[in-house]
């Protein structure tokens, strides 16, 4: 979003940088004018100057392998530091496992068009979806080189938004190929609507190991008229289910992404996902954001018109991953953090198993519960998040 990028940068790229990078460091360097460089922004006089966009660059597989020499990088976190192996895979550690991992991109784009994602963003600025792949041998090149520069990696993660948006033949090849030249164990992201259980045979075989998948909400009307999320909750869960049998008979995980503290939600939405946790295997790892309302998205504009947001208020960016309860203090989204808190330590879950947390969810405990204020579950919800 320049308006808020040219806060504090003379110039930004908005939109994809591999072509114009190039012709903008040329211009540089010749001393040339680059205010006017497509898919970049600048402070001119005071002004924002936005440029066209293009059109999203097509030929993935022309760009050049990711620079993994070191000799030239650096690290800049209070202070500039000479980049080495030692920061990197330090760096490199910590989601979903606490072990190096590499993030790689098979892809760009995603077949949905979530009213919270910045997939919209990028949707509004090109004009429509648009999904591009990588071929799968240049894939397996790519991990090759970037493997042999970096070889503490322990982990692939492909951060695809959609991995299933291959054919099943294309996957075959690249389960096969990785298998004999990368094998390290690797995860993937789905959808719901994508998901095939012949697919993911395909890559338990080859090293798959996490696999992660986005609920959001146990709320259909959510999903349906907040997130425009065109998603059967009761796919949802039946595709849930199966991802979970995978993990006695071949030790995969799975990950679960939910959003909370959204304003258009109702109490009753709201203990719709907590019965949806609940259900869940204990093995089948969560993880809970908090809404957040990015510029250029649907629900931006709708909490904007709503009087929810300010423009381009950055005290409202908060945190999606680290936050706390804005918009519902409240008993019902309490019970979702004190859910993941109990599934969190294994100590506890014995002296809270799921019936008493299911009583916790009825009707007439809520009706009590909710007599307490909101200070008190904004109090609470801190208490165990
Ligand atoms: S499915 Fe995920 S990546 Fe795709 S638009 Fe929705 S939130 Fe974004």
């Amino acid at each position: 979003m320049p308006e808020l990028g040219l806060r504090y940068a003379d110039g930004i790229c908005f939109s994809e940088g591999d072509q114009v990078v190039v012709d903008f460091v040329n211009k540089i360097e010749a001393g040339e004018n680059y205010l006017n460089t497509p898919n970049m922004a600048f402070k001119v006089n005071g002004l924002n100057k936005v440029n066209k966009a293009l059109a999203p660059f097509a030929d993935l597989d022309s760009l050049p392998f990711y620079d993994y020499n070191l000799d030239d990088q650096f690290l800049l976190d209070q202070g500039l530091f000479q980049m080495t192996k030692e920061l990197l895979k330090e760096r490199l550690a910590g989601y979903p496992y606490p072990v190096p991992t590499l993030f790689f991109l098979t892809s760009r784009g995603c077949p949905h068009r979530c009213s919270y994602c910045n997939n919209s963003r990028y949707i509004n600025l090109f004009g429509h979806n648009i999904m591009r792949f990588y071929n799968i041998d240049r894939i397996i090149e790519e991990l090759e080189y970037t493997l042999g520069h970096l070889n503490f990696i322990e982990v692939v993660v492909f951060g695809d938004d959609d991995f299933f948006m291959r054919s099943r033949k294309q996957l075959e090849y690249f389960a096969n190929t990785y298998k004999k030249r990368i094998g390290l164990p690797f995860g993937i992201a789905v959808s719901a609507n994508t998901y095939r259980k012949e697919k993911v045979e395909i890559l338990l075989d080859s090293g798959l190991k996490v696999i992660q998948l986005g609920v959001q909400s146990g709320s259909q009307r959510t999903l349906d008229e907040v997130y425009n999320r065109k998603i059967k909750i009761s796919k949802t869960k039946d595709v849930v289910q199966q991802m979970a049998s995978y993990h006695k008979t071949h030790g995969l995980d799975v990950l679960l992404d939910f959003i909370i503290d959204n304003p258009y939600e109702t109490r009753d939405d709201i203990i719709q996902t907590y019965q949806f946790i609940l259900d869940l295997p204990l093995h089948v790892r969560i993880n809970i954001f908090f809404l957040a309302f990015f510029p250029g998205t649907p629900i931006y504009n709708k909490a904007l018109m709503d009087g929810i947001i300010k423009p381009f208020n950055e005290k409202e960016f908060r945190f999606y991953t680290r936050s706390h309860v804005t918009y519902q203090r409240n008993y019902e989204t309490f019970l979702i953090l004190l859910a993941r808190f109990l599934r969190r330590h294994r100590r506890l879950r014995r002296y809270f198993t799921k019936y008493p947390l299911r009583v916790l969810g009825r009707h007439p405990v809520r009706c009590i519960a909710s007599i307490l204020p909101e200070s008190f579950y904004f109090m609470m919800s801190k208490r165990v998040q």
